[in-house]
């Protein structure tokens, strides 16, 4: 079965910006009709716009994924989807003797919540056809590193939802998978990894280099597309080897 999403169509979270973007981008040139979803409504809306004057097929909708009320209306607008891919997502860093229980609950109500709600919206949608739900996690949904524990903490949640939601779906033909990208170099995190700081943590990672945007390509439309039939619950690092990092 080919690598192909054409002529599917596909709702990508967290659009306006980094991954989001990029997987947005990815499914659209490789012939899926993209549905960019996020808060900032003006950079969904222009990017829709670059691709569509690409001839190539996108909307935008405006989407807050921690308010119920948001993820309905998006799901009641629009035709049920065939990929999800379940993005956005806040980092929310800080020590964890001092963070306010309201940051860490925000980032659990976005990357985990937000997930799940997402996630529930599409395979109600999708349980007459079936579909391939993504969820991205992280690196750090399996591993831990300092001031992270609220994200760390959301994506570990992720990565079980994603199995529990694999379980209760796989009979509808609704697949569900988590793509867990290690440090992808994006403008936000550059100057930080060109830091004697970042550059440490580069050296940590045996493939010696930070991810590229296009490294996720082939794993996202791995999941994305039926090439992955017989995958669900499945957890995919993507990492350079990070996770396997010498002790
Ligand atoms: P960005 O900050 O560039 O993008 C986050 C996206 O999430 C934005 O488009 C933002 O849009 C959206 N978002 C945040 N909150 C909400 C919300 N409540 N409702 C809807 N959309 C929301 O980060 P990245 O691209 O780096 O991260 C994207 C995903 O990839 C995240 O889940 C992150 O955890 C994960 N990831 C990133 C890695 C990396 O190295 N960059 C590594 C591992 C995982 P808006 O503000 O317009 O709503």
């Amino acid at each position: 079965m080919e690598l192909s999403v054409a002529g599917k169509r596909a709702l990508v979270t967290g659009a306006s910006s980094g991954l989001g973007l990029h997987f947005a981008e990815l499914l659209a040139r490789s012939g899926a009709s993209v549905t960019l979803a996020a808060r900032r409504k003006e950079r969904i809306a222009r990017a829709a716009e670059s691709l569509c004057s690409q001839n190539l097929e996108a909307e935008s909708a405006t989407l807050d994924v921690t308010s119920p009320d948001s993820v309905a209306a998006l799901f009641s607008r629009s035709k049920p989807f065939d990929i999800v891919i379940n993005n956005a997502g806040i980092t929310g860093e800080g020590s964890a003797m001092d963070m306010k229980i309201e940051q860490f609950e925000d980032v659990i109500a976005t990357n985990l919540a937000g997930v799940f709600s997402v996630a529930q919206a599409a395979a109600r949608s999708m349980k007459a056809h079936g579909g391939s739900i993504v969820n991205i996690a992280s690196i750090l949904g399996l591993r831990v590193s300092g001031h992270v524990s609220a994200y760390a903490a959301s994506k570990a949640g992720v990565i079980q939802l994603t199995k529990a939601l694999a379980l209760e779906w796989a009979r509808y033909g609704i697949r569900v998978n988590a793509l867990c990208p290690g440090y992808i170099e994006t403008p936000i995190n550059s100057a930080f990894f060109a830091s004697d700081a970042g550059t440490r943590l580069v050296h940590r990672i045996p493939q010696r280099r930070l991810g590229t945007l296009e490294d996720l390509n082939g794993p996202l439309l791995l999941l994305a597309s039926d090439a992955s039939a017989y995958m669900t619950g499945s957890v995919i690092a993507v990492d350079g080897g990070h996770l396997v990092s010498g002790l």
